[in-house]
Formats: structure tokens, sequence, C-alpha cells
């Protein structure tokens, strides 16, 4: 783990021999790596990636694979779903607040139906089949689902639904150990090697090399524990992933996530968002977090959840991660399932792509003041909220969350409770503030010359809410562009060589 002397800038001065030099250096080959190495490629710059581990991927090849995308991409129209960008941002700037960079979310709505297009000519393979369950992701390889609430409330009633998780297709996927992610990665790491980058394994980034005007102009690395140094001629680009594995930022920025880091890979230590709060970069949203929730949401949407007050909290309808940070930021992780047999057994009845999500209840009982009691639940409250749920949902109404009427039925007996307490883990969505050109910014608001940074060291398109697949989603869009922005950046490289104080050998243009 990094401390704040090892992460301090190294001058440029100070290096007699680089060891490997390219036009554009990107530290990470998850995401947002790859979609900036094959920009950068295309626009003639020579590239090179350095990966701390043994090979491409990161988090984003072993994960779920969902990319947040819509505004009527192709798989939207082609499955009969209306959408525009108008429409996306609407539910964004409502499913993602408050304090989102709105110029951000419309930038990519703006851009979501080329990002598909995108996609798909790098060989990403979407199927034309929708998913329409209550559910973390479909069981199969369905492209299309719903993976933010869109169709349950309050959303449904502020924007048009329309399902926008797309999913690439994965044979014999297993979720959460083999999944969509990886036919995400695969197709492109394969465009990566096609167009000539080169990428260096086992190398960490530690530091950022800057020159005496405090551009950056290479990076310091290790490989088994020997300095490398690596200068690039028009940027430097970050893709090095969240925090969530960094316990002392955690600590400091995001403390409900101490102890329950998921859904990233312990690489994500935050150096990205070290190495250049060290050169005075600014951040965004450190206590933003995704919050996954491990109660089956077949299970979820047929019952009522209820907090350690016994009193329901949200529509149990919508999607699994506003679950999660419901629970854990308002509720202290405390929550309930609370289900009567008939929905019991059609929800165990049902298919999901979760079944480790389902536990048998810890709770069964004849009466509802019975299962109160046997909860420790105060006297009356359980009872209280089971009345008010009953007596609107005998009119398949939900005064007050907004669970949809194909949910709403009253709770009969015998009835069944799940303990869900402490079932949530998330990982950061908070990082360095960047432009739409992927340009890390400066305290003072400007960018810092030739630092480019994307995906999750980077506070993307959220800010306090999360919809599934917007960390693939931002990282492979702002990843792109920052291999435009840093390829551009030709003005870049005349000036280091010219001002270098010490002369620059340079291994490789030797
Ligand atoms: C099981 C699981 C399911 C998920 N499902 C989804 C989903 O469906 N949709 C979604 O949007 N997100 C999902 N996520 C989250 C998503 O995968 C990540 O947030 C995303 O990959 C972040 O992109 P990135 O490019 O920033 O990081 P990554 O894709 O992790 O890439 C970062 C890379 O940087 C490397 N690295 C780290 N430090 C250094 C260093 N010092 N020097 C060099 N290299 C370094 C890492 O080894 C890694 O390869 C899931 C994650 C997991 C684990």
């Amino acid at each position: 783990m990094s401390d704040t002397a090892t992460v301090r800038p190294l001058r440029a001065a100070e290096v007699t021999e680089w060891d490997l030099t390219a036009d554009v250096v990107i530290a990470g080959y998850g995401i947002a790596g790859a979609c900036a190495a094959i920009e950068a490629a295309r626009a003639g710059a020579d590239v090179l990636v350095l990966e701390r581990t043994g090979g491409w991927g990161g988090a984003a090849a072993l994960s779920g694979g969902y990319v947040y995308l819509g505004g009527g991409t192709g798989l939207q129209r082609a499955l009969g779903f209306e959408d525009s960008p108008e429409n996306m941002e609407k539910f964004l700037l409502a499913a993602l607040g408050p304090g989102v960079d709105t110029a951000k979310i419309h930038d990519y709505c703006e851009g979501s139906v080329e990002h598909f297009d995108w996609l798909v000519e790098q060989g990403v393979p979407f199927k034309q089949e929708f998913w329409g369950e209550p559910g973390w992701e479909p069981p199969h390889d369905e492209g299309l689902m719903y993976s933010g609430g869109e169709n349950a409330a309050p959303f449904n009633t502020i924007a048009s639904p329309a399902p926008r998780g797309h999913l690439p297709q994965m044979q014999n996927k297993r979720t959460g150990l083999k999944g969509g992610g990886f036919m995400l990665m695969k197709p492109l790491s394969e465009v990566v090697e096609s167009l000539g980058v080169r990428a260096e394994y086992d190398v960490r980034l530690q530091r950022l090399v800057v020159g005496d005007d405090d551009r950056v102009v290479g990076v310091a690395a290790r490989r088994y524990g020997k300095p490398v140094l690596i200068r690039a001629r028009r940027g430097v680009v970050l893709a090095t992933g969240s925090f969530a594995y960094n316990e002392q930022m955690i600590e400091n920025y995001a403390p409900r996530l101490i102890g329950r880091p998921g859904a990233a890979i312990e690489e994500h230590d935050g150096i990205g968002i070290r190495v250049a709060q060290a050169l005075g970069a600014d951040v965004a949203h450190m206590d933003a977090t995704e919050v996954a929730f491990f109660g089956d949401p077949q299970l979820l949407a047929r019952g009522i959840l209820v907090n350690g007050r016994g009193q329901r909290y949200i529509a149990e309808d919508t999607y699994g991660g506003r679950i999660g940070q419901a629970t854990l930021i308002q509720q202290e992780n405390q929550a309930y399932l609370i289900i009567d047999e008939q929905s019991l057994e059609q929800g165990q009845g049902t298919e999901t792509a979760t079944p480790f999500f389902r536990q048998p209840p810890k709770w069964a009982a004849e009466t509802v003041a019975e299962l109160e009691s046997d909860m420790g639940l105060p006297a009356g409250a359980l009872q209280a909220t089971v009345e008010v749920y009953n007596r609107h949902a005998a009119d398949s109404a939900d005064p007050l969350f907004g669970k949809k009427p194909q949910w709403v039925r009253p709770l009969g007996t015998p009835l069944a409770g799940f303990d869900l307490r402490g079932f949530t883990a998330g990982f950061t969505l908070g990082g360095l503030r960047t432009d739409l050109d992927s340009r890390v910014l400066h305290v003072s608001g400007e960018p810092i010359a030739g630092l480019y940074a994307a995906g999750r060291c980077t506070s993307g398109i959220c800010a306090g809410g999360y919809v599934s697949g917007a960390s693939l989603g931002d990282g492979s869009f702002y990843g792109r562009r920052a291999g435009i922005a840093a390829a551009a950046n030709t003005a870049a490289a005349a000036p280091l060589m010219d001002s270098a104080a010490a002369p620059l050998i340079d291994s490789a243009d030797q």
C-alpha cells in the first residue's frame, strides 16, 4: 500500500535513464485501460499499457458485464424498447444524484448509442433477448435487462422506463464466478493486441514523473521489487480502479464500507487517486459507494422488507443496489424480509440467477404477532406495518413506497422471517475529478498537463446513487476519451526533451 512519501511525484531532472518509452502510457489493463489503449493507438500513438498483475482483465473481466447504455441503442430497438438520450438523462439525473456532474451525464447519454455501436464493432457480442424478471443478472445469456430501478418507484414516474443493462453474451455463465465481463474484455484485449499496443505485466505504478513545469511526463513503477522508469511522450492515463481495498482511504472517505468491500479486486488500492492527489488533483464524491444487497430479488419483490424497528423503508421491487444503499446508509444495515408461505413458494419456484442468495428463513410463525415476538421487534411494530400494508394491498396499492401492483398482495399466514442484517458489500465510486476529455483537473479547476484518467479511479457519472453497468459504462466511455485526448497531446513531447536539466537517455530510443 502506498504512503504519502512514496506517492510524491519524481522530478524528470532526476531521471538519468528511462527503461521504456511510449507516446501514451496507460496504467491498468482493465476496462478503462483497454478502451484508452484502443483509441490512442487508432489515433496513431505508440501505446504502452502497464499492468500490475500477470494479465489483462482487472475487475472488469471478473464482473457480471453489465454496461449501462441507452438512448435507443440497437439492442433496445431490436427488442422493442423506446428510449431517447433525453429520457435516459432524466432518469440518471434522478437516480445517480444528488450532486452529479450534469455535463458528464448529458455527454454520456448523448454518446451512448454510438458507444454501444463501438463496442459491437470491437467484437463484443450482445444477444437480442430480454430478461424481465427481478434479479441481479439474467440466469442465461440474455442481453438486456432493467438494472437500475427504471421500472420501479419513484423513477417510473420521472422518466419513461427503459431497460439499459446491456450484457455481453457469455456461454456457460455462472453468476459471480464466470460472467459477461469476460466477454467484454476478451474481444477488447484482442483489438488492443491487433493494434500493436505493447503490454508490460507485473509492473506496478507507484509515482508520476513530472517536468520542471509540473507536466506529467512519465511513470515510476516497480517490477519484481526493482524500479522501472517509463517515459510518456504525450500523456499518462490512470486506469487503476477504485480504492475499495485501501483501508485508510475507506476509513477516511467511505467508512460504511469498512470490512465489506465487494465487486472489486485487491489491486484496487487507490494508487491512481493518490499519485494524482500528490500533484494537486481534485477529487469528487469520495463518500459515494455501490452497495450490493444479498437478498434474492424474486423473494424481496413478493414480501416486505423492514428495518430494525419493523418498518418498511423502500419499494421491494426496485433495483437491488438501491435497496443495498438504503439498507446500509439509512438503516444501519438492519433488514428483515417478511413473506407469507404462498409467496415464498412462488418465489422459490421461479428461476433466479442468484440461487446462492437463497438462505432458509430464520423464523417461521403462524401469526404476525408471534413472528414479531420471535424476532424481538418492539411489540406492535411489525403488526402495524403489516396492517397498513395489507389494508392498501387489498386494492393492489402501495401508497407508502409505490411498489408495482403486480407484486402487491395482502400478506397471509403462516409467515417466514429472513434475517438480512449485514447482507451488504460494495465498492467506491468516488475519485479524481475529470473533464469530458478525461483530463484530470487540478484543485484550481485547470487540467493537469499530460494527465488523464478513467474508470473507478475517477468520479464518473455516479454521485451517490448507482445503476448496474455504470462502472463498465463510464469506464469504457471515458477510457476512450482519455486515449483520444492523450494521443492528441502532441505538443507535449518536444518541450520535455529540450528542457530536461539532465540528458534523458532513453533505452527504447537507442
Ligand atoms: C464480481 C464483480 C461483478 C461486477 N459487475 C459489474 C457489472 O455488471 N457492471 C459494472 O459496471 N461493474 C461491475 N463490476 C465493477 C467493475 O468491474 C469495476 O468497477 C470496473 O472494472 C472498474 O474499471 P477500471 O478500469 O477502473 O478497473 P479494472 O477493470 O479493475 O482495471 C484496473 C486494472 O488496473 C490494475 N492496477 C491496479 N493498480 C495498478 C498499479 N499500481 N499499476 C498497474 N496496474 C494496476 C489492476 O490490476 C486492474 O487490472 C463488478 C465487479 C466485480 C468484481
